[in-house]
This record gives C-alpha cells, structure tokens and sequence, in this order.
C-alpha cells in the first residue's frame, strides 16, 4: 500500500467490466432514451418520469462503478420539455443544480401535475 490513489477513465472502466455488467448499462441507457423522449406520456400513465430518470441515473452510477451522487448526474437535463439551463448545469457538473423554476419537470409550478385534473 502506497497510498496511490489510481484514477479509472470512463474507457478503463469500460474495458474492465465483464459483458454482463456492459449489457445493463446498454439496456438502462435504452431505458432512459426512452423515458427522456416520452416523458408526458408516462406522467399520464400514472408514472414519475423525474423520479425514474433520477432512479437510473444512480442505478449506472453503480454499474460504472462511481460514487452515487445525484451532483454528477446529467440525464435529468434530456427529459423532454425541461426548460432548465443546459450549458449552465453542465459547466457546474458535480456542484448542484441550476434549476429553472418554471421548468415543468424540475420547476414549482407543477403544470404538468395540475393537467391531470
Ligand atoms: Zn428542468
């Protein structure tokens, strides 16, 4: 033990995982694509979209073998109709988030909620 603490790239992650663990990741990624795309249509099924989105995002986090910490995720960004600033949270990945408060999915005025009426 040296202390040495060794630093992976995301290749070297890639390159190091077993076939299994790069078949999860693929299919959650499609997972997510398509919860991003169809957003609307899964809140008026009755799902959280957000919510899944965020649930996924921790879920590769595991698989790629990084910490889970919701500052690092970016997906949340992609669903569609998020009005939040883009370049501004990704400027500041790992340090919070920008949120746009009249975002229909991250913002307080629920519009989306409120449609289901
Ligand atoms: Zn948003």
């Amino acid at each position: 033990m040296n202390g040495e603490v060794k630093v992976l790239s995301v290749k070297d992650r890639w390159e190091a995982m077993d076939e299994k663990t790069r078949e999860h990741i693929k299919m959650w990624h499609k997972s997510l694509s398509l919860i991003k795309a169809n957003a609307f249509a899964y809140k008026q099924a009755g799902a959280n979209p957000v919510q899944m989105i965020e649930d996924i995002e921790f879920i590769l986090q595991m698989l790629w073998g990084f910490p889970c910490d919701a500052n690092f995720h970016s997906h949340w960004l992609d669903i569609r109709g998020c009005e939040c600033p883009r370049m501004d949270n990704m400027d500041r990945i790992g340090y919070g988030r920008v949120i746009n408060q009249s975002c229909p999915w991250h913002g307080n005025n629920e519009r989306y909620y409120e449609s289901n009426d």
